[in-house]
């Protein structure tokens, strides 16, 4: 097998110097990969195009670990140069220009004290703060180039990677200046949690490069004994919780498994089986906030597992508390992800995250549940990503052949404190009612909208957090809520879920806080009709105030036949720009348009509000979105907004009285009463919501209830139920 193997590798690389040592291999690795795996893993790179690219591939400077690295030109590209140990890294979240982009990392692996240009506006940032944010790169690049030359050595049998690999070992045990004592003092990474990711790298490297005999004894001691044993039990001495913990508990177990330390490995398992138990949200959802942070923590548990698994124990399969598991982690935010596997970026995080490939490639392999493979197949195809993550080239094994969605559903988190309603042509919205939790960010009450197949109303998460903009994207006008006297929300602790009724066509989700402004009651219901949204918002103090209601898209904002002010007072939010006030109204109707596509919006207000048009920052302050703000000065406030996601055709005409709203889409109309109507209305219902749909304005079709009972249309009774139903639509024939 190794013969044929590298006969055929000479023949692929055209005379590179191929010397195979199958004696070398002895027992073989045993963290990521171990010898049976190997030997696949062999073949699957002469057989598969896919392993094959992903196993070669050229983006080699790319500068995140694995995605989209080829292993093979990444080692390459470090078995040419010099290996010099930079001094102790500083903080990779200072590497942010004030527009909140990334600076360039230079690509030569070294520092540059004249400068690092905005890779959006060109902006130079020099100085000791912004060399140390490169030498986190460079430690990163180190550690994943000596993991890439330990696969190198062992897929080729190529000792001269592997002993390049273990001169990055002995040269770290040689440089590393003690380990972590706090979070931010000790070890060769400024942060604790940086450490333990850069760690878990080099653990992997001399898993390959002790396993291809390239070592002395006392080179394993030197990289044992000075480098990995104390990174392990500095990581193990702080006493830490969240995601910093999974990725030191997992580097512990890495390490303590890479160097047989039964010590090291029966802490992390006991702390990892802690924390799923007691850390993991009831809902699967790692509770800091979400997407970010469900899927970093489960990075690091994926290496842990592993090496675990390569050990003969299983913890995929773990599951301490009934529903708690590495299974519910990746099952869960299947009904978390909009439609296109894009993660909504509410709380801190990076906008643009989707579903990770990576991960869902090591679980379909390992836990293989049908769930898992239609995600992964969901994550490959909407992200026409090809399969080179790292977990792929390893353990990635065929997509499944069919995979059915799992029953997309709309879905409430109650740890978290979201809930996402879902139509059946992939119309999307979320409610954020959570507490203020880890990474939170005061946004409550927001809402997010994705149809069409495209995101409209984002929450755009958070560039670095050394980005001087970062208020902007944690504070409350940043969001698509309500802003009271133009200040930023309290830190809440409540999760006021008042409705959660799931419905075919029919539903709704309703929340309320008196927390984010004390003093304020604040009521915010989202309905879907169909594929339509209503947002139905209720604000409620003693005293008067100031009510900003924010709402921002993609696309081109238009507002409709409003006369400008001259005379509104500007708007003195930060990083809100080209604003332009139009005269009072008590309703007003706009769209966003994308090409053919359109968000419709019209809204009612139960006081005049002063319009604005502006734009605001998207994902960085590079690029903008169109705002439409509404102020209003009231004691008490209503506004009933409907969001129509709109293919061609011509807008809907939308109406609102006595508590009815009326939806006319040509000759189908749809009745939404909010709240309870009077008996011999027209649509009379004793309900939180009800509805009546029409096929020509008279005739009904459909009739829907929520938290209520009965649904009578122009006298005739639709819905009679004995008892209050949470949701209930029946077909009217
Ligand atoms: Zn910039
Ligand atoms: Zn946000």
């Amino acid at each position: 097998m190794i013969t044929s193997f590298c006969l055929f590798l000479m023949i692929l690389l055209a005379g590179g110097a191929g010397s195979c040592n199958a004696a070398s291999q002895e027992a073989g690795p045993s963290l990521f990969l171990d010898a049976k795996e190997l030997a696949r893993l062999q073949s699957e790179i002469r057989r598969l195009d896919w392993k094959r690219a992903a196993y070669e591939g050229e983006d080699a400077d790319s500068d995140h670990a694995f995605a989209g690295t080829g292993v093979r030109s990444g080692a390459d590209l470090w078995m040419k140069r010099k290996i010099e140990i930079p001094a102790r890294s500083g903080h990779y979240h200072h590497f942010f220009c004030e527009c909140g982009s990334r600076l360039t990392f230079p690509t030569d692996g070294r520092e540059h004290p004249e400068g690092y240009p905005c890779s959006a506006c060109g902006k130079v940032y020099a100085g000791e703060k912004y060399d140390g944010a490169v030498r986190w790169q460079i430690h990163n690049q180190l550690a994943v180039a000596a993991l890439n030359m330990g696969i190198v050595s062992a897929v080729e049998g190529k000792r001269e990677y592997a002993r390049k690999a273990g001169e990055i070992l002995l040269k770290y045990a040689a440089a590393y200046p003690g380990p972590h004592t706090t979070q931010t003092q000790g070890g060769m990474m400024y942060q604790s949690l940086c450490e333990a990711v850069w760690s878990i790298e080099l653990a992997g490297a001399y898993d390959f490069a002790r396993s291809a005999g390239v070592l002395s004894k006392r080179e394993t001691e030197l990289i044992e004994n000075r480098l990995l044993r104390p990174i392990g039990e500095g990581l193990m001495s702080l006493n830490v919780r969240g995601n910093w913990h999974s990725w030191h508990l997992s580097a512990v177990g890495v390490i303590g498994y890479a160097i047989g330390d039964s010590r090291l490995v029966d802490y992390a398992l006991a702390e990892f089986r802690r924390q799923i138990s007691e850390e993991l949200g009831d809902d699967g959802l790692w509770p800091e906030s979400v997407h970010t942070y469900h899927f970093y923590p489960l990075g690091a548990f994926l290496y842990l597992a592993e090496a675990a698994y390569h050990h003969g124990v299983d913890l995929y399969h773990l599951e301490p508390k009934p529903g708690k598991s590495l299974k519910a982690m990746f099952t869960a935010p299947l009904g978390y992800m909009y439609p296109d596997t894009r993660l909504p970026a509410i709380n801190d995080g990076w906008y643009n995250s989707f579903l990770p490939a990576n991960h869902y490639e090591l679980a379909w392999a390992r836990i293989g549940d049908p769930a898992i493979g239609w995600g992964l197949k969901e994550a490959c195809g909407r992200q026409k990503t090809a399969r080179n993550s790292f977990w792929a080239l390893l353990q990635g094994r065929p997509l499944p052949r069919t995979a059915a969605a799992p029953g997309v559903k709309s879905v409430n988190f109650p740890v978290l404190g979201i809930a996402a309603l879902r139509s059946r042509d992939g119309a999307m919205m979320t409610l954020d009612y959570g507490p203020f939790m880890g990474h939170g960010q005061f946004d409550k009450m927001g809402v997010t909208l994705f149809a069409l197949g495209k995101l409209w109303s984002a929450d755009y998460g958070t560039p670095g957090y050394g980005s001087p903009i970062m208020p902007w994207y944690t504070g409350t006008p940043g969001h698509n809520t309500v802003v009271v006297d133009g200040k930023n929300q309290a830190r809440t602790q409540e999760r006021r879920l008042t409705i959660f009724a799931a419905g075919e066509t029919f539903e709704a989700a309703q929340a309320e806080t008196e927390e984010a402004y004390p003093g304020v009651l604040q009521r915010r219901s989202v309905i879907r009709v169909g594929e339509r949204f209503v947002l139905v918002d209720h604000l409620q103090s003693a005293e008067e105030h100031t009510y900003d209601w924010f709402l921002r898209s993609e696309g081109a904002l238009t507002l409709e036949k409003l006369p400008e002010a001259e005379d509104a007072p500007a708007l003195e939010y930060a990083h809100v720009t080209d604003a332009k006030a139009y005269g009072a109204a008590s309703s007003w109707a706009g769209q966003w348009r994308q090409g053919r596509l359109a968000l419709d919006v019209c809204a009612f207000s139960s006081a005049p509000a002063t319009l604005y048009s502006a734009r605001c920052p998207a994902e960085t302050a590079n690029r903008t979105v169109p705002l439409a703000m509404a102020r209003a000065r009231a004691k008490t406030l209503d506004i009933v907004t409907v969001l129509a996601p709109r293919s061609g055709g011509a807008q809907a005409a939308c109406s609102f009285e006595n508590g009815v709203l009326t939806i006319r889409d040509g000759e189908a109309v749809d009745y939404v009463a909010i709240g309870s109507t009077k008996a011999g209305a027209e649509l009379a219902a004793d309900a939180a919501f009800a509805l009546v749909r029409t096929s020509d304005g008279k005739t009904p079709t459909l009739a829907g209830v929520i938290e209520g009972a009965k649904v009578t249309w122009k006298g005739r009774s639709l819905i009679a139920s004995g008892s209050r139903q949470t949701a209930l639509e029946v077909e009217a024939r």
